[in-house]
């Protein structure tokens, strides 16, 4: 018999954690972190204790309790007698298949025992890979799995120290990767599994056809018809077609929306938008979205601008830059700005250069500072001030204290590149950002945007083409509004299992 466990992802936009078992054989679909659950309970300064992070999370609904499945160096520091270890039953999944790297896909996969394979696209096991060596705090072993809770002998002199990542290079555990590619099926366990690129707000996306004994189940992963990658969801689409689709799991994030701006079309209202503005131009959108960085590259390029983008995203670009498949600014197009921090030291020649580096230490990961420093145009906020018709900034809500350095004069504008903001946390951010542009004079800021997913009428047409037997409403708040696509919806809570 097969089954669906739904444990997140259902009536919510987010937290992606669906299983699916067949016979001798259980994958896991994405293994993604609910922000708005983390939001119920946790804050900025109030987080899980790193000591009982898998049980508080298990306490709160945002990890399921399967034995079997989580890191044991962390059940068992919680508890040597932790009841979710799997006391030799063995591992409680053989896989996990990832759509895409957003942490509401992939963010719990850290506390998966290393033993679980993976499987995704190249790009999202680089984009993986930049998370594990570029995020500041957290359990971040996507790729690599390294021992907690060590104690490893002193450099100097006698006794203990608590091990850091680089004490355990020796004793890490590569997870391993199954590269889905394009085209190719995969047999894993009971099932055979095709990945099919599409196109989403972030590289590397893949949708998926499973075959399994009770029929074909579809997963589709967040995916549009209306970014530089069109023609990859149309594929995927004629894939749908061509084969009898017995469940297809539906991402509706935007169900209940018409369609709006296409990458492309954003390109020339962003254009337009940049001419009009004399002075400086900055703009907010998701950091790791490369189609967007290019839309904004081109856009400032048509003006006579240059797009700068910070050290970070040009790590990120430059990890991602031997996939020839994909859409990228050309790196002539785009330069870094490194903004002040720490002592705000950086240029100041009455500092040696090994001291005004030191501004850098916590602000970025040692990846990143070599990645900068190895002979790259650097600019200051110093430069682009003095030329402000010359740039287009990015700067994001972290990233805006940068104003006080950039002092835009009259005519600047400030481009909201992202998403309305649907919870409270993100109206307090708006409500901020409001603040920030009130105080230097830039007005309120200009909201224009691409969505990362399919419309409602992009969402019934890929229903309809797709004719599968049954619809279950995914990553969605609206899952109702797919009962007037399909004569048979279903619309699950959470925990809730399916049988095909
Ligand atoms: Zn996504």
């Amino acid at each position: 018999m097969v089954e669906l466990t739904f444990y997140g992802g259902v009536n919510e936009i987010g937290g992606t954690k669906i299983l699916l078992e067949d016979q001798q054989t259980r994958v896991l679909l994405d293994w993604g972190l609910s922000f708005s659950q983390m939001n119920d309970y946790y804050d900025e300064f109030l987080n899980a204790r790193g000591f009982a992070t898998i049980d508080e999370y298990i306490a709160f609904g945002m990890l399921p309790a399967i034995k079997g499945l989580y890191r044991e160096d962390h059940l068992k520091h919680a508890d040597s007698n932790h009841p979710l270890k799997d006391n030799g039953a063995g591992k409680a999944a053989d896989a996990v298949i990832i759509s895409h790297a957003h942490m509401d896909h992939i963010g719990m996969i850290p506390f998966l025992r290393p033993d679980i394979q993976m499987m995704g696209s190249e790009a999202t096991y680089s984009i993986m890979s930049y998370l594990e060596q570029t995020m500041a705090a957290g359990v971040r072993d996507y790729c690599n799995w390294y021992p907690s809770f060590r104690l490893v002998p002193m450099t100097r002199g006698n006794g203990m120290k608590r091990a850091m990542r680089p004490d355990l290079e020796s004793e890490k555990v590569k997870r391993e990767y199954i590269v889905a590619s394009k085209g190719t099926s995969h047999q894993l366990g009971d099932f055979e599994i095709a990945a099919y690129p599409v196109d989403h707000s972030l590289p590397g996306a893949s949708a998926y056809i499973i075959k399994t004994s009770a029929g074909n189940v579809a997963y589709t992963g967040d995916l549009r018809f209306h970014g530089y990658d069109v023609a990859a969801t149309n594929e995927y689409v004629k894939a749908l077609e061509g084969t009898d689709i017995k469940a297809l799991l539906c991402e509706g994030t935007n169900a209940d929306e018409s369609p709006g701006l296409t990458e492309q079309s954003l390109e020339s209202e962003l254009t337009q938008a940049i001419d009009n503005a004399k002075k400086l131009v900055l703009v907010y959108y998701p950091q790791r979205d490369a189609s967007r960085i290019l839309t904004l590259s081109k856009a400032a390029k048509a003006c006579g601008r240059k797009l700068l983008i910070n050290p970070k995203q040009a790590f990120y670009l430059d990890m991602l830059k031997s996939f020839s498949n994909l859409h990228l600014p050309n790196t002539n197009d785009v330069d870094i700005l490194l903004p002040k921090k720490s002592w705000g030291v950086w240029g100041d020649p009455a500092f040696e250069e090994k001291i005004q580096k030191q501004d850098y230490t916590s602000a970025y990961s040692r990846v990143i500072r070599d990645f900068i420093f190895d002979g790259r145009t650097l600019l200051t906020p110093d430069d682009v001030a003095k030329a402000q018709e010359e740039y287009v900034v990015t700067c994001g809500f972290y990233e805006i204290n940068i104003l006080h350095d950039l002092a835009p004069g009259k005519n600047s504008c400030y481009i909201w590149s992202r998403s309305e903001p649907f919870d409270d946390e993100g109206r307090f951010e708006l409500e901020r950002v409001k603040k920030w542009l009130n105080h230097f004079g830039l007005g309120e800021p200009l909201s224009l945007h691409c969505s990362g997913h399919l419309s409602g009428p992009e969402t019934k047409e890929l229903i309809e083409k797709a004719q599968p037997e049954i619809v279950v409403p995914i990553h969605t708040e609206q899952p109702g509004k797919f009962e007037a696509w399909h004569s048979d919806v279903r619309i699950l809570d959470k925990n809730a299992v399916l049988q095909l």
